[in-house]
């Protein structure tokens, strides 16, 4: 295991069990590159924690998402808007036989709690309200040693996942990453596996030294809205796709104030939740990855 030497270790995974899962910290990448067009992890392994979308593969989803908004009707338009209001969200406690990775109720409800501060502009400085807000919508507890570790992960997300494209999935696991998500315009051709797997120590209250306050899964469920992160493409101006979110070069650690890792204008958004920065780092989204997150939903899942 090498966690020691990333740059976004963190205490919690420390432990014999993950020594043991196969194929070590990329696996869940690789696996799924072709289904699973999605995240990386945040606070992985420096090189294999974010999976890389070419310029190509990004100007191909983005010529896709135009062309499907301008195939909507206002009316299709306003429709989806209307569901985004409020994001129903599945929580599967993948614990092991032994149940281990447990979470309590109580953690549950708190981390629906910052996801709704988090996305409702409650986070701080440079905050914006997203409009999307969370009601939990149901809880299961699984006992499987394979799924606890996120083995046999498209399976087990097939078999588990609940309600449809608007719907939030969020499966708690002890994996070697942080979280992992997949993006809205890959729903239509893999449904049954889209959603976000969540390290089950970063919730609220957790044991994830520097990311136990619940904002992995803010991170993560900003992919599953569209989001990329905000060092995708290194310093280039076309960057995150979204233009107020200063260009930087690579991903941040800890919480760096004044970092500015590009000549481009403006500092590192460090503070941004699509970063890879401590969760007490975290204070915001911008207006325009709102916007951003409201034409992917139109697009893909409203
Ligand atoms: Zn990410």
């Amino acid at each position: 295991m090498t966690l020691g030497a990333s740059a976004l270790t963190f205490s919690g995974l420390a432990t014999p069990a993950h020594a043991q899962v196969p194929g070590g910290a990329g696996s869940p990448c690789i696996e799924t590159a072709t289904h699973d067009a999605a995240d990386g992890a945040r606070g992985g392994h420096a090189g294999l924690d974010h999976r890389d979308i070419s310029a190509a593969q990004q100007r191909a989803i983005e010529a896709r998402t135009d062309r499907r908004l301008e195939a909507m009707t206002a009316k299709q338009k306003k429709k989806a808007q209307t569901l985004a209001a409020t994001v129903p969200v599945y929580v599967h406690v993948m614990r092991d036989a032994a149940g281990n990775g447990d979470v309590t109720d109580s953690q549950i409800n708190q981390q629906i709690s910052v996801l709704n501060n988090s996305f409702g502009g409650g986070g701080g400085s440079g905050a914006v309200d997203t409009g999307f807000s969370f009601t939990l919508a149901g809880v299961d507890r699984y006992n499987n040693n394979q799924w606890h570790n996120d083995l046999q992960s498209e399976s087990y997300r097939s078999q588990t996942r609940l309600g449809g494209a608007n719907a939030l999935n969020i499966w708690l696991v002890d994996f070697d990453y942080l979280g992992i998500a997949t993006f809205p315009w890959d729903y239509s051709s893999d449904p049954d596996i889209d959603g976000i797997r969540v390290q089950y120590s970063s919730l609220p209250g957790g044991t994830a030294t520097n990311y136990n306050l619940g904002e992995t899964a803010t991170h993560e469920a900003g992919h599953w809205f569209g989001l990329y992160h905000t060092f995708q493409g290194g310093c280039t101006s076309t960057n995150d796709e979204v233009s107020d979110t200063p260009a930087q070069s690579s991903s941040t650690s800890g919480c760096p104030a004044g970092r500015d890792s590009c000549s481009l204008p403006g500092l590192d958004p460090i503070h941004n939740y699509m970063d890879y920065s401590y969760d007490s780092c975290y204070t915001n989204f911008t207006s325009g990855q709102s916007s951003r997150m409201d034409q992917a939903w139109t697009a893909y899942r409203g």
